[in-house]
């Protein structure tokens, strides 16, 4: 299988090599506080939601430069996107939050931002305010979409619409913003052809690039209750059948839209399956050595 994949992007983007450094800067979730809901998404695991977690040791600053140290070990030109990714990374007051990204895009050699948010959480003042930042640096919101199906939202209690999807999407591509959206296969409720409609409405959309990855059943989440309970059902593929529908996936998908992962593993001590071991580049080695179906 063939497909272009995010170094791709990147590579047209920048003219040196760049690294993602996670960043956690202490925002929270409004499926969690009330605002939006609360408990929030049925799969989300709810030990990393702590108040620990939301007051983040280290300042910004202090978490790109320890990425950096990592990193800049391995390439000595190297460059820097911070990924605001913990949570919602939209979600609080606008003029703090412009002064986390202002404090990531002040540490030398970071050269962009990629934040990481819910599709209700955007506003318009906010998308202004990115787009007079894309003036100086490089900028990219990534939409946690997870699916086009209503009902599978209304399912796994994520309190937002796919028509909120698009219409966040269309807003930030129309403010000049690089756009990014992540889906997950699997959800509870969906067959193939649930995920094909989702690719097809991913294909009428302005995103330049996409995240895929399986559904993860994780101890102690709402997702692991409803299981046990019989109350919902998930497909429990084999990698190999994941990695036919991967397939499937790429063959109908915009050609033009980067795909940056399929799979993300979380830890061995808090998944209950899938447990395939597979790390993404694993997964993509044994996806680029499928052959195309025909016909499709
Ligand atoms: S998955 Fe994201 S939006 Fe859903 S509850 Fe967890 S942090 Fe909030």
């Amino acid at each position: 299988m063939k497909w272009r994949d995010y170094g791709d992007f990147l590579r047209e983007q920048f003219p040196y090599k760049v690294q993602k450094i996670s960043v956690n800067a202490g925002f929270t979730c409004p499926n969690r506080d009330g605002t939006k809901g609360r408990g929030g998404c049925t799969y989300c695991n709810n030990r990393t939601f702590n108040p620990e977690y939301c007051r983040p040791v280290l300042t910004v600053a202090e978490q790109l430069e320890q990425g950096k140290r990592f990193f800049g070990r391995k390439y000595k030109d190297m460059r820097y996107l911070a990924y605001f990714q913990a949570y919602t990374n939209t979600y609080g007051d606008e003029e703090q939050l412009m002064r986390r990204y202002e404090e990531a895009l002040s540490v030398p050699d970071v050269v962009g931002v990629v934040i990481a948010t819910r599709p209700d959480c955007v506003s318009d003042t906010l998308l202004e305010r990115l787009a007079e930042l894309r003036r100086r640096a490089w900028v990219m919101v990534e939409y946690g979409a997870e699916t086009a199906c209503e009902r599978t939202l209304r399912l796994i209690n994520r309190c937002h619409t796919w028509t909120e999807t698009v219409d966040a999407v269309e807003r930030t591509a129309a403010a000049g913003i690089e756009c990014g959206a992540h889906f997950i296969l699997g959800l509870p409720g969906e067959d193939e052809d649930t995920m094909m409609r989702t690719v097809e409405a991913i294909n009428g959309l302005p995103l330049s690039t996409v995240k895929f990855h399986q559904l993860q059943v994780i101890r102690g989440t709402e997702l692991a209750r409803q299981l046990q309970a019989g109350e919902v059902e998930v497909i429990r593929w084999t990698a190999e059948e994941y990695a036919q529908i991967c397939a499937r996936v790429l063959q109908r998908l915009r050609p033009d839209i980067a795909v940056e992962r399929f799979v993300s593993q979380s830890p061995a001590e808090l998944l209950i399956f899938p447990r395939w071991g597979l790390k993404n580049y694993q997964f993509a080695n044994l996806l680029r050595k499928m052959e195309p179906e025909a016909g499709k």
